[in-house]
């Protein structure tokens, strides 16, 4: 029995469930570079070179280890332009009596390989993803009955299964389950951020880089300055590198932003992670031994952790156990279209020019950005999620439905009516001041709220509480906010609602 064994673009490892128990000799490994995935949205150049190249690195290394590989590189003329023609073309030739393939992490693609068994007319196993440390069944089982769902409880429940950071005791290492009240310093210059880990393209990536400049001319950001690893070995070298040159202070400045740094201390690392370079697996015990061994804090250390082993796994099983209904949440009911600057950068406000920019140019932006600087801003001015879901999947070398669209949807907008978080992370100016420097190269200033020249984010927040009295009223955890805004006099209420209003009719020129 011959075996087409589909690998996608975010497979890439040899550990991928679908290689398992292969005949080399025997089955064929298909992987393509189709135009209906890297044109559903307007992938950021550098995510398609990363990706392509990628591939490119990954299928010579399956030939190398002995496979047969049939490989599609992009051409926008190529006869199939979709992997279920790619897969039926595939059929046709080669003599084969079944599909093999790894879950995708997409609803969109997931609902289209699921029927492919009827259109193809031949069988196809579909394979569990085990990179991942918790199951779909694993998470819906923890998730069950359940009204609200919170991370910080079931990546207790992953500390526990895994033994990261426990004694053999059972306890949590430090004693605490968590550091971050530890981390929420800003940073003033001191120490010096590492620069990224680079890798210089070679042959095949320049090719790619050449080929992703010709025929996505018009999709956003820029190849220029490409430096991400395309091969798991790179791609281990730029983990030894976070490990040994950023993790000791990831946590201190976790939640800091600067105008002069674009990476601070976070690892880049999400990029690898998510197309199958890196296992996620490893890289937390790589930073567990890092605080055994005495080079990196506790604070550091456990933070980190807990975005993989926390937050990612929990986004993914919330997707997977709430879709296709969580992409069409709109609990706010927000409709106001994403203003245009969001692709440009072209707005007088320092923080989002800053943050967009940077996504132009590096199709990567840090978690503080994304949440409380471009995030934020989406939230109290009340975008559509669809549109700002939309701009977070296209512009991130790490962007995949799976992990966007819970973060945007449920930790940016709230959209899913607070199922994901307790409260939604809405922020005057006050904030950003106080985890960055951007505000004072910024047109306007933090410390006014009514005035023309005021910070937008000022009057937009009391805007977004005041709308949204029904919403939150009764959330204990924004009662405070209530109160303060109860507190102040009836005509400073007005001037800045009035103030809200105007900045939103006028939202395409701040
Ligand atoms: C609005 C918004 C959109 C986001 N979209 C994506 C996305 O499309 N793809 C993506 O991988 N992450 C996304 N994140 C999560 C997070 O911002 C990125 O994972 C992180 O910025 C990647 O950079 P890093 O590798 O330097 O991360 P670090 O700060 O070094 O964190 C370490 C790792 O933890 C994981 N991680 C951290 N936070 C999260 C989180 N909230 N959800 C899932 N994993 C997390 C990532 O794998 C990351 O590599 C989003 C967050 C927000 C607020
Ligand atoms: S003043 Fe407001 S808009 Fe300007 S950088 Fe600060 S927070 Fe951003």
């Amino acid at each position: 029995m011959a075996n087409l064994i589909l690998i996608l673009g975010d497979q890439l490892t040899t550990d991928i469930s679908a290689l398992q128990n292969g005949d080399r000799q025997r089955d064929r490994v298909v992987m393509a570079e189709v135009h209906d995935e890297a044109s559903y949205t307007n992938h950021h150049k550098k995510k398609l070179v990363l990706l392509f190249s990628a591939m490119r690195h990954f299928a010579r290394q399956l030939e190398a280890d002995g496979w047969q590989v049939h490989y599609q590189h992009y051409h926008p003329d190529n006869e199939a332009q979709s992997l279920e023609a790619v897969i039926a073309g595939q059929l046709r030739d080669a003599g084969v009596d079944r599909v093999i393939t790894t879950e995708c992490g997409e609803w969109r693609l997931h609902e289209q390989i699921s029927q492919w068994h009827e259109r193809l007319g031949m069988p196809v196993e579909i394979r569990p993803d085990t990179r991942f440390i918790a199951s779909k069944q694993e998470f819906a089982n923890w998730a069950e009955g359940r009204k609200q769902l919170r991370m910080e409880f079931f990546y207790r429940e992953m500390r526990k299964k895994t033994g990261l950071l426990m004694t053999p005791e059972g306890k949590p290492e430090g004693d605490q389950w968590n550091f971050d009240a530890d981390n929420r310093r800003k940073w003033t210059g001191k120490p010096p951020a590492p620069a990224p880990f680079r890798v210089e393209p070679d042959a095949i990536t320049t090719e790619v880089i050449k080929q992703v400049d010709e025929y996505f001319a018009d999709h956003f950001g820029t190849t220029e300055d490409f430096h991400f690893a395309v091969t798991a070995d790179d791609a281990a070298q730029a983990l030894d590198y976070f490990i040994d040159f950023a993790l000791p202070c990831f946590g201190d400045y976790q939640d800091a932003m600067s105008d002069d740094e674009d990476w601070l201390f976070h690892s880049i690392l999400s990029p690898y992670i998510n197309s199958g370079l890196l296992d996620p697996m490893a890289v937390c015990e790589a930073a567990a031994q890092a605080w055994y061994g005495g080079r990196a804090p506790i604070n550091a250390v456990e933070g980190f952790i807990r975005q993989i082993l926390g937050w990612r796994e929990f986004v993914r099983g919330l997707y997977w156990l709430n879709m296709p209904g969580y992409a069409a949440e709109n609990r706010l009911g927000n409709s106001r279209a994403l203003p245009w600057f969001y692709w440009t950068g072209d707005t007088k406000m320092r923080c989002m020019h800053k943050a967009i920019d940077a996504t132009r140019r590096n199709a990567y932006a840090h978690h503080i950005q994304r949440l409380m600087v471009t995030g934020n801003f989406a939230l109290l001015a009340g975008i559509k999620p669809e549109e700002i879901c939309d701009w977070y999947l296209a512009v991130y070398a790490d962007a995949y439905d799976w992990v966007e669209l819970p973060n945007v949807l449920g930790m940016v907008m709230h959209a899913d009516g607070g199922y994901l978080g307790s409260k939604p992370y809405a922020a005057s100016g006050k904030y950003i001041n106080r985890m960055s420097d951007h505000c004072k190269s910024c047109h306007y200033k933090v410390n006014k709220s009514t005035e023309g020249d005021a910070c937008p984010f000022n009057a937009l927040y009391w805007h977004f509480i005041d709308r949204h009295r029904d919403d939150f009223a009764n959330n204990p955890r924004m009662g405070m906010m209530y109160r303060n805004w109860d507190k102040q006099k009836p005509e400073q209420r007005a001037a800045l609602l009035k103030r809200g209003e105007q900045l939103l009719i006028n939202i395409e020129k701040l």
